[in-house]
């Protein structure tokens, strides 16, 4: 198998990666929280992530990829007060909490669904997993880590930080935060303003809550992901990604809770993909810069000039290096949709293109083919893999005009990169040919109402019913009118 290299973020360099069993991934990845419709930052931890499990699939690693969805524990302003967003709702318009979580995740899948992105081998919810996080805090507070304090539960984190290093993920030395903080106004149940939940009592009117050791309540949002991928990966796995707006205080928690816990950190390599930018700025509801995924795709939003497809979109994320930030503009969208169309339009060709056994073998193909592999074996490079995509481009362009001859193996290869790595490496599919696909159902469905027609003309009743029959039985529905025979989709 190639070498791959990531970069860990616990080491802060690219390392080899070496899976655990071999032959074997295990990668955790924080999903939403399904609060809010699916929006540009979901895209680029879900792309992202997706094309790394694609690669090491392709590879021939067998991968469980874990995604989670968060659906309670994340708090409106601060991780330790407040009212839970997706109870809030709940509570204001008289729904069931489960009825408000399950419409986002159906939004998430849909926009994900849209993106090619895959799904996740397991997507646990936390709301499912309560059970878990409290044997969780259970450990947690046996271990002397964490504190009961008026019905809930904290992590001791100055406890925790003389045994081991808090910290460690993000950089941060505890005793400098401590010394940049204002603090306690004696009203909290902490010991320390670090300290975070791990179980949250419930006031009265907190409706999402369970019994516990500790009386009614609800889990701390960093708990979940430290319990669900130890339930589905085991004590240490291979991979843990999210993004960078994650490191601090989330995974850096996770982190402390699973040493506090188990004994080890748990993960051996952290991913972190950067941010997505809006002319140079963080994108936030409060900036009036926030858009959608949904809005994207259709443009109803003032910041866009038009709408864009989601390979469009796809192919603009693939453009930057996952660690780098990445602006957004309206100029770099239109510059990935003319990519797109470019590379799309190659992919067809290349198909087309008839092989010459007389012609020289071009080196420079398989070259091509070798630099797309080292590019994504170094840390996921998709920009540079891109660059050599669009090498190959030139060539079949080249081909098509009959400036170059290729022969067979070099046709070959030329093949493999457009329908292995572009297709099914990266994930740009071609959208056009997916409309067509409805072109070609309607097409035949015409034809066999065509035939129908003709059988009843000949009065052989029996195949125009076994016609409008099996066509119902597919689905599809047909009406006689006196203007001929109309279908429709059941
Ligand atoms: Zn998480």
């Amino acid at each position: 198998m190639k070498d791959i290299y990531i970069h860990n973020t616990l080491s802060r360099k690219k390392e080899l990666f070496k899976p655990i069993t071999p032959g074997y991934v295990g990668i955790y990845v924080c999903g939403p929280t399904v609060y809010g419709d699916a929006h540009l930052g979901h895209a680029r931890p879900g792309i992202t992530y997706d094309v790394l499990v694609r690669f090491l699939r392709h590879l021939g690693y067998k991968v469980r990829y874990v995604r989670n969805i968060t659906d309670v524990g994340h708090l409106e302003n601060d991780s330790d007060n407040g009212e839970d967003k997706i109870a809030k709702k709940a509570r204001v318009e008289q729904l069931e909490p489960m009825e408000v979580s399950q419409e986002y995740t159906i939004r998430y899948h849909e926009a994900m669904r849209k993106l090619n992105v895959a799904p996740p081998s397991i997507e646990p919810r936390a709301s499912g997993h309560i059970i878990e996080q409290i044997g969780l805090v259970q450990k947690i507070l046996d271990a002397g880590y964490a504190y009961e304090s008026n019905g809930s539960v904290y992590f001791d984190v100055k406890a925790y930080d003389k045994n081991h290093k808090y910290g460690i993920l993000s950089g941060r030395v505890l005793d400098e935060m401590i010394s940049n903080t204002r603090e306690l106004d004696g009203q909290d149940d902490k010991h320390s303003p670090y300290d975070f939940a791990l179980w949250k009592k419930a006031s009265p009117e907190h409706i999402m809550r369970w019994p516990s050791p500790w009386g009614e309540g609800f889990p701390g949002w960093h708990l979940e992901c430290s319990a669900m991928s130890e339930k589905y990966l085991g004590t240490r796995f291979d991979i843990h990604g999210g993004g960078m707006d994650l490191m601090f205080p989330h995974h850096e928690c996770e982190l402390a809770q699973n040493m506090a816990s188990r004994g080890t950190g748990g993960v051996n390599y952290w991913m972190h993909n950067n941010m997505i930018t809006i002319k140079g700025q963080k994108m936030g509801k409060s900036l009036g810069n926030f858009i959608t995924l949904e809005e994207l795709f259709t443009g109803k939003n003032s910041v866009l000039e038009q709408a864009y497809s989601p390979m469009t979109i796809r192919f603009f994320i693939l453009q930057a290096h996952y660690r780098s930030t990445l602006d957004f503009s309206n100029e770099a969208l239109q510059a990935s949709e003319k990519g797109l169309r470019r590379v799309m339009q190659a992919a067809k060709d290349v198909l087309k293109l008839v092989p010459d056994d007389n012609a020289a073998e071009l080196p420079e193909i398989k070259n091509i083919f070798d630099r797309i592999y080292d590019a994504l074996c170094d840390d996921l490079n998709t920009p540079v893999a891109m660059a050599h995509i669009f090498d190959a481009v030139r060539i079949v362009n080249s081909a098509k005009e009959k400036q170059v001859r290729i022969n067979t193996a070099d046709h070959s290869t030329l093949k493999e990169i457009f329908t292995v790595i572009l297709t099914d490496v990266l994930g740009l599919v071609d959208e056009e040919t997916a409309d067509g696909h409805e072109d070609v159902v309607g097409k035949l469905v015409d034809m066999i109402i065509d035939i129908r027609k003709k059988a009843k003309e000949n009065k052989d009743w029996a195949t125009s019913d076994r016609i409008r029959d099996e066509l119902k039985e597919a689905g599809i529905q047909i009406k006689d009118t006196k203007e001929g025979t109309e279908w429709y989709l059941a």
